[in-house]
């Protein structure tokens, strides 16, 4: 069991089976949101996920293209957002404890990642987005 939360603490989470696993998309939407070179995020499955607090905090942004990117109202931080079509929980690696065992199996859409962004030679690359079976395969 571990508790995720945002920078200012409003919006909290835990989930029942700590995930191992985690993927970095490199594309060009998920460097605007968070700022930095890749978004580190892990797939958690509903059943596992609660909220603690702050889900009345949350403000989300639907991009023309159809990313949605949910955060905290108060501090802006990237949050939890469940899928549309999954029974799954999108959450952000960075709301999580820094000391979990936890790998970077994937690496998406490098073919359009910045230029001047290494990626590290851990997990598997993919141009794009596989489809969603392979990458909760990788994911497992
Ligand atoms: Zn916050
Ligand atoms: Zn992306």
């Amino acid at each position: 069991m571990i508790e995720g939360a945002c920078f200012c603490g409003t919006v909290r989470f835990r989930i029942a089976v700590p995930p191992t696993k985690l993927y970095q998309c490199h594309c060009s939407e998920c460097r605007r949101v968070t700022g930095a070179a890749a978004n580190a995020s892990c797939l958690v499955p509903v059943n596992d996920f609660r909220w603690l607090s702050g889900e009345q905090d949350i403000t989300q942004y639907l991009a023309p293209s159809g990313y949605r990117s949910h955060f905290c109202a108060r501090c802006g931080s990237s949050v939890p957002n469940r899928m549309k079509h999954f029974d799954l929980y999108w959450v952000p690696a960075g709301n999580l404890p820094g000391d979990l065992d936890m790998q970077v199996a994937v690496h998406l859409c490098v073919a359009s990642k910045a230029v001047w962004d290494e990626v590290v030679t851990t997990g598997q690359r993919f141009d794009a987005v596989p489809n969603i079976d392979t990458l909760l395969k990788l994911l497992r």
